[in-house]
């Protein structure tokens, strides 16, 4: 007898069976590789920020490191890892752990308080020396070899070949380097907190070591101005000077870190701000503040680093519109030291509301640059509005603009503040104005408007007395809508010009 074989029906079973098996394997497999790589990296990431987070140094991510970078620890060449924005050191992610216990920060304040104020000695570390950098001892250039090499001291930016570098040089005394006069020694910290334990309060005999010239800087920086631009100026700040005097406002309040001004002798401390109009204004509101706690002698100067767009304030200062990075950070502290001051006018504005039951409330407010009623503040009421909302939109200082125009002629169309002269009565120095037809008044105490045009001269073509931020006066214009403000903002007409007054009343 002979016959096929026939498969026996448990083969044919068997053979589904397999591929069922092998189908199951190449579907969770990859999805069992996945899961378990992404818990192995939030693991990690865990660990990491648990380092980042008891750690002296200031540790940030990075997924790609600008220049040729070595780690500090294994010398490896180095793509990614973390970086302390306030010593410079850098590293990959393995040798974290070990460069974190190794290597010691800028310490912001000495531990021994027996060491006086002139014995502190160099902070090298090795590797990654800024380009461009040259030896202190042979005045050749530094780290142009492609590997771990060369060290820099951390407070003063001194840079030294690794075959130039002797122990004098290690034992050498630092002097802070370049700026010197802006920066807080940790020293003279120390010094302060063992006069506050004595309840000594005379730190000028303390400062007249550091010399006359020393006037210390403080930095208060917002870190979202400026498309977080912010950010990173925080952090070559912290390179530069002591991470103590540099403050993130987002973090600490300008009132907070202005206190900072009380610990160092009357009259010396300078501020240096960076960030929008907004910021500004939170800093001199914080300024304002200490004139009203009586510590006058503590006020600093401020100075301004304006981040983002549309600064008028700045501007009228001669701080310029807007910083994006065009000349590097030590050169900003090099303009600071160099620049005189300059005084403004602080206007007190009350806005009194009409209340539900004749309940009337009054506000107060204190004015830097301009404030009006009518369109243009309905205009940058809407741009803020729409800012909040996509902020990556506005990075560009053109764009801004076509969008403060596009919303002018919007506005233009609605006409919502129509026959503003009939509701508003305007007083300028206690006499009544009569106001033609008109749908805005502004009233200025700062040179520039609407993104740096200058309103008050308009189109420039007849002389009249400039706009001063410091002359005690405020320019009163009129204008007859949205689109005669966009107009103006472009230099194409001039507004309606009323008076310059001292005090300005609308009812
Ligand atoms: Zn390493
Ligand atoms: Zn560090
Ligand atoms: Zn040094
Ligand atoms: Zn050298």
């Amino acid at each position: 007898m002979e016959g096929e074989k026939r498969p026996a029906p448990y083969e044919g079973l068997f053979a589904d069976g397999h591929l069922v098996l092998w189908t199951l394997c190449s579907v969770l497999l990859p999805v069992f590789i996945t899961f378990w790589c992404s818990l192995q990296r939030s693991r990690r990431q865990l660990h990491r920020r648990d380092i980042f987070r008891k750690s002296k140094h200031g540790w940030r991510d990075t997924d790609l490191f600008s220049h040729p970078t070595y780690c500090c620890v294994c010398a490896q060449h180095i793509l990614q890892g973390a970086f302390c924005d306030c010593c410079g050191l850098r590293v990959d992610e393995g040798c974290l752990k070990k460069a974190d216990k190794r290597f010691h920060c800028k310490e912001i304040m000495l531990k021994n308080d027996s060491k006086a104020l002139d014995a502190m000695h160099h902070h090298w570390i090795r590797g990654n020396v800024p380009l461009c950098s040259y030896c202190v001892v042979c005045k050749q250039q530094c780290g142009s070899q492609p590997k771990l090499c060369d060290y820099r001291c951390i407070w003063c930016q001194k840079t030294v070949h690794d075959e130039c570098m002797k122990n004098s040089l290690k034992n050498e005394q630092c002097d802070f380097g370049e700026f010197k006069n802006l920066i807080i020694p940790p020293s003279y910290l120390t010094s302060i907190n063992q006069m506050r334990k004595d309840k000594k309060t005379d730190y000028a005999v303390l400062a007249s070591k550091l010399g006359k010239q020393w006037t210390p800087l403080i930095i208060l920086a917002n870190s979202r101005s400026g498309t977080n631009m912010g950010e990173g100026l925080l952090g070559e700040f912290r390179i530069l000077l002591n991470p103590v005097q540099v403050f993130d406002v987002t973090k600490t309040p300008p009132v907070k870190a202005l206190q900072l001004c009380t610990l160092l002798p009357y009259y010396s401390a300078r501020v240096l701000v960076c960030g929008g109009d907004g910021t500004v204004g939170w800093v001199l509101d914080a300024v304002d503040e200490m004139k009203i706690k009586g510590q006058e002698k503590y006020i600093p100067q401020v100075a301004v680093l304006p981040l983002g767009t549309g600064n008028d304030l700045s501007n009228t200062l001669g701080w310029g519109t807007g910083y994006a990075g065009e000349i590097p950070v030590a050169q900003v502290l090099r303009n600071v030291m160099e620049a005189d001051g300059v005084k403004l006018d602080r206007w007190k504005v009350q806005v009194t509301n009409k209340g539900y039951y004749n309940l009337r409330k009054l506000k107060e407010f204190t004015m830097n640059n301009y404030f009006s009623v009518g369109p243009d503040a309905l205009m940058a009421l809407n741009f803020h509005a729409h800012r909040e909302k996509a902020p990556s939109l506005f990075s560009s200082r053109i764009l801004n603009k076509a969008v403060y125009l596009f919303y002018g002629t919007k506005d233009c169309l609605v006409q919502e503040c129509k026959d503003l002269n009939k509701k508003v009565e305007l007083e300028l120095d206690g006499e009544r104005v009569e106001l033609p037809n008109l749908e805005g008044i502004i009233v200025l105490n700062i040179g520039y408007w609407g993104g740096g045009c200058r309103l008050w001269e308009g189109m420039g073509d007849e002389t009249y007395p400039l706009a001063r931020h410091d002359d005690g006066l405020l320019e009163v214009v009129g204008v007859y809508g949205s689109f005669h403000c966009a107009q103006i903002q472009v230099k194409l007409a001039n507004p309606f010009r009323i008076g310059q007054a001292h005090t300005v009343r609308t009812n």
